[in-house]
């Protein structure tokens, strides 16, 4: 077993293929090497060894590791004419994580290593700048006491130790920034931090260059476990089990001087797509500068001023490498002495915008093919192209302006640390974390909050990337906001004026333009751009399934059309009787003592439904609408209020006592199993009968109109045959009757529901022209989880990593999939050719997305804004089941 590769000097051990060996910055720093690149030279030890010290402790190391990196090492030291710990050439190294999925900054780093009080004197000697030598010196005793020996603030609410003693030595010595600091001062920073070493874990800090080393080592092993590592990974989907790489390379140094600078570039602009050259750097300083957002960093376009021969070099390996690796890539380099350094390469991260735009360009520049765009994008992403942004009309003066970091609009009441965020959320408040700047500690705050706005950082700190990453609203460097953590308040300072600020004050924040305003202001829907379009017509060329929306009223139905959808796979139609006029007579109808009583009330509904249907057919002219008869949980429609009871008691002309006592035996245990669904037809048949009626006669008055009407009538929760065979029998001859002669093809189908369905799927069948699965009470009855109250222990569940997913979110394949793929084959057994769709909230999840395709569905249906995500997965679905053959 080979446990170490090494890379640089022309050749590597590895390539970019090997991501799960070494690592995604491992493989990539191999692959560069390869390519000739300008890589310092260095070795990756593998994700077996952090595997194996996951399985047998810490320090555990497989054997024959050390000697593997003691040879790495020496080769490092030949090509870099060096030694590491010597006191004349020192290797000063990096020692970096990298996992084989992309986890920016979740885990740990150590820069210049191999600085000890003898190793320190030799580099200042060489470089001839102790200034520098005494610069990185701090910087590493720093670090090494954060990251290896954990020399860490207590809390969130407390400035990390060494944060702190350089800010007090700053005070002391009248500097305003770190490289204001004169050389002795470093001196004494460096003695310092020592002595907070000692204080803190009651040892020195180590001197030995070796010692450093595998301290290093270790604890980016253990880094795959911290909390925020793993928080990370959970969020995103990453199994816990691959582990991390640790890449050791030689340092290149960005604080040598004004010719000197470090910084992050992208291909393309990662927020909108513009083909440019897009990034950050700092002079004079090291990368943890412009990621920490300690400097605010200059645009890359300034790099062409102060370093014109680097920046020309640059521009040359940033197309290089986008055009090898065939993506936009992200990159990290460092200017020694006006030599160029690329020490990172990767996928870039971009918004949804700039993920349409460039996967559009690319294939217009002929680097890929529409096939492989529509592989590349991630379906889930579009929604934030479809996010909705400030009403131009109302947009009063910005109370303050930041970077645009991540575009969106959000609204939200402002909170200050990250638990903060996490405890408002989940008391259902919409939140906005505001930060000086946020850290990997914050990342359960930023999933929490609606947006993220900083004082601090760039457009590549941290917050920005995390927030574009979740693509989540996001400004950072707001200068002129103050944050005053303990006191739970901020402040916008700015033109000679002070705006107070507290915790649980609303916010609106523009992430397209860096915009903060005081309050709430009004959104408007999305613009689609053409880019958009074009991607959507590859996405449609390539997928087999339709996808049509659930939609209850006309607004709903145009803006899904807008998105594509084609059909209506869900009308629910007790949704059409939540204005007060019209639950009134629901009300009555539920209520009511007889068959008299209810007709009484199912003709005042008659006339709202047949209007509210003739609309949805006109605006869906040409496309196929299913409407479902009522599944009303009835605790929904229970009117409670006394007025509300005296209300229905009037129009009932009953007494209020009668009524009372009537919604009391109506009560029950658990409404979301009870007397809804089609088990309300089969006790008081005049319902569905009476909505058949409104159906047919919607048809006949807009065909007479000329629309084109396809309705498709659903009865939901059917659980034996017999249910299905009666009321399709007494649907039809209602439906038939109000057509009144009018030639309308019509089909009747169900909605697959429960677990029994699926199993006697075949003989539903015989009364079925289709199938909807309802997959929110499939996955309640299956998991005998209620729908309602579920969020309650989940949570737990989730975090304990019992379930991979919220079952109501995406789709449960190995129970609630399975359950589907038995009622598709049974169901198909009676009737080859039955229609089967999904009209559960999963119709517009990418993952759920994919398994209908799997399961051979006919169509999804989903929320309007999610008709074009759907339709981006059914495509990648297709392509994926393509590939496989
Ligand atoms: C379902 O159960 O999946 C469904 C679409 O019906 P509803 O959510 O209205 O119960
Ligand atoms: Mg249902």
């Amino acid at each position: 077993m080979k446990y170490v590769r090494s890379f640089g000097g022309g050749s590597a051990e590895g390539r970019a293929k090997d991501k799960a060996l070494l690592g995604g910055k491992g493989a990539n720093l191999a692959e560069m090497a390869s390519l000739g690149l300008p890589v310092p030279p260095g070795f990756t030890i593998t994700t077996e060894v952090c595997r194996y010290v996951m399985e047998h402790g810490a320090d555990a190391y497989p054997d024959g590791l050390d000697d593997e990196v003691a040879q790495a090492l020496a080769r490092v030291e030949e090509l870099t004419r060096s030694r590491f710990g010597d006191a004349a050439q020192p290797l000063l190294v990096s020692v970096r994580s990298g996992a084989p999925a992309s986890m920016p900054g979740m885990m740990d780093t150590i820069l210049n290593l191999g600085l000890n009080d003898t190793t320190v004197e030799a580099l200042a000697k060489q470089s001839g700048n102790a200034w520098f030598a005494w610069d990185c010196y701090r910087r590493f005793v720093a670090m090494y006491g954060e990251v290896v020996l954990g020399v860490v603030a207590a809390d969130e609410h407390q400035e990390p130790p060494f944060d702190r003693l350089l800010d007090e030595l700053k005070r002391k010595h009248r500097a305003n920034r770190d490289q204001d600091l004169s050389e002795a001062a470093l001196r004494e920073a460096v003695a310092t931090f020592k002595a907070e070493v000692q204080k803190v874990t009651g040892a020195p800090f180590p001197d030995d260059v070796r010692t450093q080393l595998w301290g290093a080592i270790g604890a980016v092993f253990q880094s795959w476990n911290n909390p925020r590592a793993d928080y990370y990974r959970k969020m995103h989907g990453i199994s816990s089990t691959m582990g991390t790489a640790v890449n050791v390379q030689a340092m290149v140094f960005g604080n040598l001087g004004d010719d000197c600078a470090t910084g992050v570039a992208f291909t393309r602009n990662p927020a909108t797509g513009t083909p440019e050259l897009y990034g950050e750097f700092l002079t004079n300083a090291q990368g943890e500068d412009v990621v920490a957002g300690i400097r605010t960093p200059e645009p890359i376009s300034e790099l062409a001023t102060k370093l014109p021969a680097a920046h020309a070099e640059l521009v040359r390996v940033a197309k290089l490498l986008e055009d090898h690796f065939r993506d936009m890539q992200d990159l990290e380099f460092t200017i020694q002495k006006g030599q160029l350094y690329m020490l990172q390469t990767r996928t870039g991260k971009r918004t949804g915008k700039a993920m349409v735009r460039v996967a559009v360009d690319l294939v217009n520049e002929g680097k890929l093919t529409p096939r492989e765009a529509v592989l590349r994008i991630e379906p889930g992403k579009l929604d934030e192209v479809l996010h909705p942004t400030i009403d131009p009309k109302a947009r009063p003066a910005a109370a303050a302006k930041g970077l645009p970091a991540s575009p969106g609009a959000a609204i939200g009441r402002i909170v200050f640390t990250a638990n903060a965020a996490a405890e408002w959320a989940q008391r259902g408040e919409q939140v906005l974390l505001v930060r000086t700047d946020t850290s990997p500690e914050d990342i359960h705050g930023m999933k929490a909050a609606a947006g993220i706005l900083t004082a601090r950082g760039g457009m590549t700190s941290h917050a920005a990337v995390v927030a574009r990453g979740m693509g989540k609203c996001c400004v950072t460097s707001c200068t002129a906001l103050r944050v005053d953590v303990a006191k739970k308040t901020a402040s916008i300072v700015g033109g000679g004026k002070e705006t107070k600020l507290k915790e649980g004050d609303t916010l609106t924040l523009d992430g397209s333009t860096g915009q903060v305003f005081l309050g709430s202001l009004p959104l408007v829907p999305a613009q689609l751009g053409a880019e958009l379009g074009t991607l959507m017509e590859w996405v449609d060329s390539f997928r087999t399934m339709k996808v049509r929306t659930n939609a209850d009223t006309p607004t709903d139905a145009r803006t899904a059309r807008s998105f594509g959808a084609e059909g209506i796979g869900l009308c629910r139609t007790e949704h059409m009787f939540f204005q007060p006029e019209r639950i009134l007579a629901v009300r009555e109808m539920i209520l009511a003592s007889d068959e008299a009583g209810r007709r009484a009330a199912l003709a005042k509904i008659l006339p709202m439904q047949r209007g509210d249907f003739a609309e949805l057919f006109r605006v869906m002219d040409g496309l196929p609408v299913t409407i479902r008869l009522l599944d009303p949980p009835l605790h929904e429609f229970l009117p409670h209020a006394p007025q509300e009871i005296e209300e229905v008691a009037k129009e009932l002309g009953q007494s209020p006592a009668k009524v009372a006592a009537k919604i009391h035996e109506l009560t029950e245990a658990n409404p979301m199993l009870g007397h809804r669904g089609c088990r309300l037809a089969i006790t008081y048949p005049e319902i569905y009968e009476i909505q058949a009626q409104a159906i047919g006669e919607a048809c006949a008055l807009v065909a007479k109109e000329g629309v084109v009407v396809t309705p498709e009538i659903m009865i939901p929760l059917v659980m034996v045959p017999e249910e299905l065979r009666r009321l399709r029998e007494l649907v039809a001859r209602a439906f038939e009757k109000a057509l009144g002669g009018a030639q309308i093809a019509y089909t009747i189908g169900t909605m697959i529901e429960l677990p029994r369905a699926c199993v006697v799927a075949d003989r539903i069948a015989e009364h079925a022209d289709f199938f909807s699965f309802g997959t929110n009470d499939l996955t309640q009855t299956t998991f005998g989880l209620s729908r309602d109250d579920a969020g309650r222990f989940l949570p737990t569940y989730l975090d304990q990593g019992l379930v991979p997913a919220d079952p109501f979110v995406a789709l449960d394949p190995e129970g609630v999939g399975a359950l589907i793929e038995l009622g598709v084959r049974g169901g198909r057994a009676t009737r080859p050719h039955l229609k089967v769709g999904i009209c559960g909230e999963h119709g517009g999840e990418p993952s759920s997305v994919e398994f209908c395709h799997r399961a051979g569905f006919d169509y999804v249906s989903c929320s309007p804004f999610r008709v074009p995500i759907a339709r981006a997965a059914a495509a990648r679905a297709a392509l994926a089941a393509e590939a496989k053959g």
